[in-house]
């Protein structure tokens, strides 16, 4: 499968200024600093912002790639660079000239990185149903409440809050700007996080914190569901799907790089078992697999197929699945090695469950699917929480 020059080049450019940096990521359980500012100098943060606000204009198409290629480096650089493009499409979604205006700026010509707080504690995966208190109080929205996993925690300058909207029936995002009196990121309860360490998933606390009704994500106040169901998910599933295919791609060049390297006095290398080709022939197979349905997930979705729903749910599915499975055999390969923390594959394997956990998480996903291709609502808040 010819693979495409916007990944080739962002695999490249992981390479020379992701990948230097897992390790001590991952240690230190910390955001990727130096890398996002690699990141920014090279223009990623406005991928996907339109050229009429200065801009590289791609889509969907090019936001997967580069999501894949950060993560075959490091998933969770991947992951919050995937949030900050939702964030941009959440905000474009909403069509608030002014405010899109805004922030597309402060990316294009700051560098401003973006992220979503969406899930609570209350309803978990259920990210689509906010229960923070949000009242009007004239120009300003007071909200307290708290938020329960926030990627790029207190490493973002913007972030999109869900609310029940006090001033229409549904939810409305609200865009909070890093430091605003009253909201607080408690990454100290990130530091024991099993993987995606970089992406500092840390809750935020919300103590009357005022923000501008100007900062209304919704032309039309109360579509926030609608925005986070239509706008939201899709390229938050996609970018997923490429994270996960992305890992798994990592699995398999550190499980073949063992496989060739550790050797019996034999001279004989792990490789040379047949089990071992096995399990790298089946790591193999099912990367190629999450690969070809997560391009063709893409290709449906930007084409604007009338199926491009169920493949998309689908690819994110299967991608979190094989990850998980396949870092069985990676392990069983790795072995020692790789179970005292050698090499990258104890990293990956922890990485890779964050998949499972990540709304809709992978239950959910499963149902949703179902439900796609029977025809039914999606999101059916009565019978699901
Ligand atoms: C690495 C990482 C990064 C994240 N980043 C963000 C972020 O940037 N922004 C953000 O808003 N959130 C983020 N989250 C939070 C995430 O999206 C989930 O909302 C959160 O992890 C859910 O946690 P919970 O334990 O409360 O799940 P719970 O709601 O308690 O669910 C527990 C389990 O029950 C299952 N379940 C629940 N209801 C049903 C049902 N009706 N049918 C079938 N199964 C069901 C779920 O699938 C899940 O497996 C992140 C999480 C991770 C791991």
């Amino acid at each position: 499968m010819a693979e495409s020059k916007t990944y080739l080049e962002a695999k490249a450019f992981a390479k020379e200024h992701i990948a230097p940096w897992s390790t001590a990521v991952d240690k230190e359980n910390r955001f990727a600093t130096e890398a996002f500012q690699k990141i920014a100098e090279a223009g990623y943060l406005k991928l996907i912002i339109p050229e009429k606000y200065g801009g590289q204009g791609k889509g969907v198409v090019e936001h997967v790639d580069v999501c894949r290629a950060f993560a075959e480096e490091v998933g969770s650089v991947g992951l919050c660079y995937m949030m900050h493009n939702v964030f941009l499409w959440e905000v474009m979604g909403g069509g608030r000239e002014e405010l899109i205006e805004l922030i597309c700026k402060d990316v294009v010509e700051n560098n401003a990185l973006c992220a979503l707080a969406h899930s609570e504690f209350i309803t978990g995966i259920h990210f689509y149903d906010p229960h923070t208190d949000a009242k009007a109080e004239g120009d300003y929205i007071v909200i307290n409440g708290a938020k329960s996993m926030v990627t790029s925690g207190g490493s973002a300058k913007y972030y999109s809050v869900n609310i029940p909207s006090p001033i229409a029936e549904g939810n409305d995002h609200m865009i909070l700007e890093l430091g605003t009196e009253g909201s607080t990121f408690e990454l100290e309860r990130w530091k024991n996080a099993m993987g995606m360490r970089a992406n500092v998933s840390c809750p935020l606390k919300l103590e009357n914190v005022r923000i501008p009704q100007s900062n209304r994500v919704e032309s039309t106040p109360g579509t926030g569901a609608d925005i986070e169901l239509n706008v939201v998910v899709p390229p938050f599933v996609l970018g997923l799907a490429g994270i996960y295919t992305g890992v798994l791609k990592h699995m398999l060049d550190e499980a073949i790089s063992h496989a060739t390297t550790r050797k019996y006095p034999s001279g004989q290398t792990i490789g040379q078992h047949d089990l071992a080709a096995y399990n790298i022939a089946e790591i193999y197979g099912r990367q190629q697999a999450c690969l070809a349905l997560t391009n063709e997930a893409v290709r449906a979705y930007a084409a604007g197929e009338e199926d491009a729903i169920a493949k998309v749910l689908a690819c994110r599915m299967i991608s979190i699945d094989d990850v998980i499975d396949m870092s069985k055999l990676a392990m069983r390969i790795g072995a020692g090695a790789a179970y005292a923390g050698m090499g990258e594959l104890s990293r990956l394997t922890r990485d890779a469950f964050g998949g499972h956990i990540m709304a809709p998480g992978a239950d959910m996903l499963h149902l949703w699917l179902g439900r796609a291709l029977l025809g039914d609502e999606l999101i059916q808040p009565e019978r699901d929480i």
